[in-house]
């Protein structure tokens, strides 16, 4: 599904922020991305849906490679990945509905499955009700909701998380993540970077740990494994 070779990447400041990354990350699996600040956790992440690009070596998903891809295919691969952001980003004039419905209006998506989609995954994330809302409107957890049901709207097979619960309290947080188990569980492949020890240690699943641009730890039913 996802698979990583020998992945340099160094910004054109200079900094190295990853340094040789092998891995292979399985369709249907969830995995955590732990690490310290600045281990190149974000940079690993973008380097799967191809906002940065490698310095050097592969990225493959779904068999094509992200490093050899045209600018002007980006768009195609793009739509087989699902992003959420720490901060949402939400675009503020656009109505829950009109945020959801923007990534299928782009690819000319019927207005009625464009409606009966967006439905949908509103349905999933539990804000139907609130369709109508603009995001400012809306608390922290509702907005994190409704950019996961932009990110799986298109029904991509990968969704990837960049510490989606970072900016939100604990119940909040725990609330994120049952959706993301729901989307892992309906079989999207999701990949998850978080400082969250108590969710890593709680709901236990594969780790990957990222320390000077470098795995240092990959396992099955891992823990977080440092302090906070
Ligand atoms: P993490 O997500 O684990 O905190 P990052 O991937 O954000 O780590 O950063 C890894 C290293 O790359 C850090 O030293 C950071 O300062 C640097 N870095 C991140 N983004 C950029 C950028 N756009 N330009 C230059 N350096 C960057
Ligand atoms: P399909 O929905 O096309 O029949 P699957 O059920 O196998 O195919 O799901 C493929 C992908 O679509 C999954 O990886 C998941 O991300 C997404 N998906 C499936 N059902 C939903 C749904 N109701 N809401 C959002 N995403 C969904």
């Amino acid at each position: 599904m996802i698979e990583m070779k020998d992945v340099w990447k160094t910004y054109p400041n200079g900094v190295m922020a990853l340094n040789g990354i092998d891995t292979y990350i399985e369709k249907g699996e969830f995995v955590y991305v732990v690490g310290p600040s600045g281990a190149g956790k974000s940079t690993f992440i973008k380097c799967m849906y191809r906002e940065e690009k490698p310095t050097k070596g592969s990225i493959l998903i779904q068999g094509t490679d992200l490093a050899k891809l045209r600018e002007r295919n980006i768009p195609k691969v793009r739509r087989k990945i699902g992003v959420v952001f720490q901060d949402f980003k939400l675009l503020p004039k656009l109505t829950v509905f009109e945020n959801v419905a923007f990534a299928l209006e782009v690819i000319e998506e019927s207005p009625r499955t464009i409606r009966k989609r967006v439905n949908e995954v509103l349905d999933l994330v539990k804000l139907r009700d609130k369709a109508k809302s603009f995001p400012d409107e809306l608390s922290g957890g509702e907005q994190q909701r409704v950019s996961i049901a932009r990110s799986i709207v298109n029904r991509p097979p990968v969704v990837i998380a960049d510490e989606p619960t970072g900016n939100l309290d604990p119940e909040t947080a725990w609330g994120i993540m049952d959706i993301l188990q729901e989307i892992n569980d309906r079989g999207a492949t999701v990949v998850m970077a978080t400082h969250n020890k108590d969710i890593v240690n709680t709901r236990k699943k594969r780790v990957i740990a990222i320390e000077g641009g470098r795995i240092v730890r990959d396992e099955q039913k891992g823990e977080y494994g440092y302090e906070v």
